[in-house]
């Protein structure tokens, strides 16, 4: 006697965020989860949408929770408001204060988790895997630029200069990394000129080039070949500081890497899956194609 083939597993995971409507998040996520036998689906809970804030964010944990959710990705302005509704941090969320995924246990536990750092080393290692990690500049202390300032040096980065227009965060950002990282290898530049003289490589975290932010953020007069260039912007893949940086002979990785590569991280996560990162990323950039 044949018996009813096995339902697949059903995984309901969601995005906590304000102005989230064209995430690629959820189609990521869903078509990878069908290659894995599941029945994944991807809430996006919008709180400008909603017309909610932060300070719903325990009713929406609770919520997660009851409803059997698996976990939530969170994005702008959650992430560092959730921290203090969670019952564990990892390592890397905790060093960059900061969480964009998290996990609900089966015994209903929080643990908060930040791939972005990790899901932008998996995409740069790829893109660039001979990078020479002697003298980074980065450029942007924000959210995005934290994340990646702990990757790279986690990656064994020599020396990381951080640029900011806001000098007080370039500080305050470098100070965290050398409480964190060994051999004070993180340092506040005044500016971007000086920073990368002697630079091997150049990571852009700042929104500029972004479709509603056109431009440069630096004088394109300071690339040079040997210079090794990762954007963090992915709207659009192709920015004006990528089409600067290749007319300049340099090796660059688009943001698309990070997009794909935290989303791998946070899969693996919610599911307990393995995902295909090849696959995902080239299901990312069918996406942005269309
Ligand atoms: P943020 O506002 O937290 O930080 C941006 C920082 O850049 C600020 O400290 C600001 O002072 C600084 N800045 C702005 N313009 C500058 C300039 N011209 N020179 C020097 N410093 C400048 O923003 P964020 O969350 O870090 O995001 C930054 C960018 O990264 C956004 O475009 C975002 O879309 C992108 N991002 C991409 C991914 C990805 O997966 N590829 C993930 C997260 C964020």
């Amino acid at each position: 006697m044949t018996g009813r083939p096995a339902e697949p597993r059903k995984v309901l995971i969601g995005l906590i965020g304000a102005g989230i409507q064209k995430s690629l998040s959820p189609a990521m996520h869903e078509a990878e989860a069908a290659h894995h036998g599941l029945r994944l689906h991807y809430q996006l809970i919008d709180l400008d949408r909603a017309k909610s804030s932060t300070s719903d964010l325990p009713t929406l944990l609770a919520a997660a929770r009851i409803m059997g959710f698996a976990g939530l990705n969170v994005t702008y302005p959650c992430k560092q408001a959730v921290i203090a509704l969670l019952d564990e941090l990892s390592d890397e969320a905790r060093a960059m204060g900061a969480v964009n995924t998290v996990v609900v246990q089966p015994d209903g536990r929080l643990v908060g988790h930040n791939t972005d750092g990790s899901g932008w080393a998996r995409g740069f290692t790829r893109a660039l895997p001979q990078a020479d990690l002697g003298v980074v500049v980065l450029l942007g202390a924000g959210g995005a630029g934290a994340a990646i300032a702990h990757a790279v040096l986690r990656l064994g980065a020599g020396a990381l200069r951080v640029v900011d227009q806001d000098p007080a965060r370039a500080e305050q950002l470098a100070a965290e990394l050398n409480r964190w990282h060994q051999g004070a290898r993180a340092t506040a530049s005044v500016d971007a000129a000086s920073a990368l003289e002697g630079a091997t490589g150049l990571i852009h975290a700042t929104p500029t080039g972004m479709d509603k932010l056109p431009g440069l953020p630096l004088e394109p007069g300071l690339l040079r070949p040997s210079l090794w260039v990762s954007e963090v912007v992915y709207f659009p893949l192709e920015t004006a500081l990528l089409q600067a940086a290749r007319a300049a002979g340099c090796a660059v990785a688009d943001g698309g890497g990070m997009a794909v590569g935290q989303a791998v991280g946070a899969f693996e996560l919610f599911t307990g899956c393995s995902p295909d990162a090849r696959r995902m990323e080239a299901h990312f950039r069918a996406l942005v194609g269309r």
